[in-house]
């Protein structure tokens, strides 16, 4: 399972974070995934509260998850279309010449602190 290692980097590097703004603690870690980043949602999130544990700032923390949806580019006609029905060929003209505009990023999008007063 491949995601275990991609929240541990996670994790440390938001543990890093609020170690040097020094925050009490983190209460939420927002991410972006995309629908076609190799990540299985529910493994990530079995794996953060797993690994969390393992943190000092990251003890109570929830993980919220946005899906972004999988995009693909044709070279072919310049259409988009949606990766997961479609894949790399597009549905407009058959073309085999695409690549993926949006879908695969795997992101920290906002992080939620509590700090001492
Ligand atoms: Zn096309």
């Amino acid at each position: 399972m491949h995601e275990l290692g991609i929240v541990m980097n996670v994790l440390e590097q938001v543990d890093a974070l609020a170690a040097e703004y020094e925050a009490e603690k983190v209460m939420k870690v927002t991410m972006e995934v995309g629908e076609v980043s190799s990540i299985v949602p529910d493994l990530f999130t079995d794996a953060f509260d797993w690994a969390k544990k393992k943190t000092k700032y990251l003890q109570e923390a929830e993980l919220e998850m946005i899906i972004i949806e999988g995009r693909t580019y044709c070279r072919g006609c310049g259409a988009t279309y949606k990766t997961t029905e479609h894949g790399k060929i597009c549905p407009h003209c058959g073309s085999r010449d695409t690549y993926l505009l949006t879908g695969d990023q795997v992101i920290i999008k906002d992080i939620a602190a509590v700090f001492d007063e």
